[in-house]
C-alpha cells in the first residue's frame, strides 16, 4: 500500500506526484504512454503556467528547450488583425519536452512510475483505495493507495469509475493539427483566425517551426472523411484569408486529431480521491488555460492530500476546501471561456471585440491576464469588460 496512486503522468499528474513525494510520501504513478509522446495540444503556455513553472523547479529546464512568445495577434472575420500583448512572460514549448521534464523531474522526486493502463478504481466501504492496472502483457494488478489521484486527462476513466462524470452541454468540436515548417516568422506572436463557429491557431514553437491547429465541428470533421488534409487545409485557407494559408507549409511528423473537446464532472473529490487537470473538466482550448489548471489543480489538491496526511486537517475538510477553490476558479473561467468563445463565434460580434480591444491596452491587458491566470477570471466578467467588448 502507498500513501497516494496517480492516474496519468501528463502536466497534473507528474507535477501533482511530485509534490507529494518531495512532502516525503509514497507515491506511485500509472501512465499508459511511452514517453516522450505526443499530446494534441496548441503548446502555449501562458503567464500562468509559466510562473506554476518556476514555483515547481522546473522551469529553467522548460525554457532552455522553448520559445519566448509576446502575445496574441487576434484575426477576426473580415476586419484587420489585433495585437494583444502579453503582460508578462509566456512561452511555447512542445508537449513531448514539457511533459518528458515534468515525469522526470517527479521520478527525481522519488515517485515510483509504473507503465499500464488504468482500467478501473479499487474500492473499500465506499471510499476508493487505489487503481485496477492492466499491463501490456494482458496481467492485471492492483494498487493500493490511501489516496487516489485521477489525472488522466478528457475522459478520465477515473472520473467515470468513480461516477464523477456529468454530461457535457459544450457543442462537440474536433481539434487537427500538427507541427508544419512553411508559415514562416510569426514574430512571437500565437495567431488566432475565428470564424464562425470554427478557429485556426498558429503558434510558434521556434522561428521556422509552427504549431497549427484547426478546431472544427463534428459535422465539418464528418464531411472530410478520407480528405482530412485537404479540410484542414481548405478551412485554413477559408478563415486565414490570404494572410496564412497552407500554400508553402509542411507537415514534420504525424498529423494530430484530438476530440471530441469536452468532459465534465459534477465534483472534483469523492472519498479517497481527487481529479486535477482536465480529468477534473475540460474548457475550450481557444483561451490557452489547460496547463496552467493543470499545474494549479496539481498543485492544489497536493495540499490537500500533503495537509489529510499531517492530519492537519482530516481528509473530508481538506478535500473540501480543493474542491471548493476549485469549484469557484473553474466556474469563473468556464464562464469566461464562454464568453470568449460566443464572441468569436458570432463574426460582427468578433469584429467589434477585436476593435475595441485595439483601442483600449487597458481592456486588452485585464482580458488577457484574466485568461492567463495573472489575476482572477472574475476581474473580466464585469460590465466594465465584457460589456465594452460588445458594446
Ligand atoms: C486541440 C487542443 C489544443 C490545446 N491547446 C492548449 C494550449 O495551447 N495551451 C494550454 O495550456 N492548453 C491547451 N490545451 C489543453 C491542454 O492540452 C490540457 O489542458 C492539458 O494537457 C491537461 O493536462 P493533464 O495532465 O490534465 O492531462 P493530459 O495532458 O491529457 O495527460 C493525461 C495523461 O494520462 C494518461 N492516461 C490517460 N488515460 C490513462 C489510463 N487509462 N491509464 C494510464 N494513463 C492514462 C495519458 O497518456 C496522458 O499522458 C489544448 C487542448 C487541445 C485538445
Amino acid at each position: 500500500m502507498v500513501d497516494a496512486v496517480v492516474a496519468g503522468g501528463g502536466p497534473a499528474g507528474s507535477t501533482c506526484a511530485l509534490l507529494l513525494a518531495r512532502a516525503g510520501l509514497t507515491v506511485t504513478l500509472v501512465e499508459r504512454a511511452t514517453f516522450p509522446r505526443r499530446k494534441v495540444c496548441g503548446e502555449y503556455l501562458n503567464s500562468g503556467a509559466v510562473a506554476a513553472l518556476d514555483r515547481i523547479g522546473v522551469l529553467n529546464d522548460v525554457r532552455a528547450q522553448a520559445f519566448a512568445l509576446h502575445g496574441v495577434r487576434l484575426v477576426p472575420p473580415h476586419a484587420p488583425a489585433v495585437e494583444l500583448p502579453f503582460t508578462s512572460g509566456a512561452l511555447s514549448c512542445e508537449r513531448e519536452t514539457l511533459d518528458a521534464i515534468l515525469l522526470r523531474a517527479a521520478v527525481y522526486a522519488g515517485v515510483t512510475v509504473v507503465h499500464g493502463r488504468v482500467e478501473d478504481v479499487l474500492r473499500d466501504r465506499g471510499r476508493i483505495d487505489g487503481l485496477w492496472v492492466r499491463n501490456d502483457d494482458g496481467t492485471a494488478y492492483e494498487v493500493r493507495a490511501r489516496w487516489t489521484v485521477g489525472a488522466d486527462g478528457c475522459g478520465s476513466i477515473v472520473a467515470r469509475r468513480a461516477g464523477l462524470v456529468r454530461h457535457s452541454w459544450q457543442r462537440p468540436r474536433f481539434a487537427v493539427g500538427g507541427h508544419y515548417t512553411g508559415f514562416g516568422d510569426l514574430g512571437g506572436f500565437v495567431e488566432m483566425y475565428v470564424g464562425a463557429g470554427a478557429y485556426f491557431a498558429l503558434n510558434p514553437l521556434s522561428h521556422d517551426m509552427t504549431n497549427v491547429m484547426v478546431v472544427v465541428p463534428k459535422s465539418a470533421l464528418k464531411r472530410w472523411s478520407g480528405f482530412v488534409d485537404e479540410g484542414v487545409a481548405g478551412k485554413a485557407a477559408e478563415l486565414g484569408r490570404g494572410h496564412r494559408s497552407f500554400a508553402a507549409a509542411h507537415r514534420a511528423g504525424t498529423r494530430a486529431a484530438y476530440g471530441p473537446l469536452a468532459h465534465s464532472v459534477r465534483a472534483p473529490i469523492t472519498r479517497g480521491a481527487v481529479l486535477i487537470g482536465d480529468a477534473a473538466g475540460f474548457l475550450n482550448p481557444f483561451t490557452g488555460q489547460g496547463v496552467f489548471l493543470a499545474l494549479t489543480s496539481a498543485e492544489h489538491a497536493a495540499r490537500a492530500i500533503i495537509a489529510s496526511a499531517a492530519n492537519r486537517a482530516g481528509e473530508t475538510g481538506a478535500f473540501a476546501t480543493y474542491a471548493g477553490d476549485r469549484r469557484a476558479d473553474f466556474a469563473a473561467r468556464k464562464r469566461l471561456s464562454a464568453a470568449v468563445g460566443w464572441l468569436i463565434d458570432v463574426p460582427p460580434l468578433a469584429r467589434r471585440a477585436a476593435a475595441k480591444l485595439a483601442r483600449s491596452p487597458r481592456l486588452s491587458a485585464t482580458l488577457v491576464d484574466a485568461l492567463a491566470g495573472m489575476r482572477p477570471p472574475q476581474t473580466a466578467l464585469v460590465p466594465a469588460v465584457l460589456g465594452k467588448l460588445v458594446l
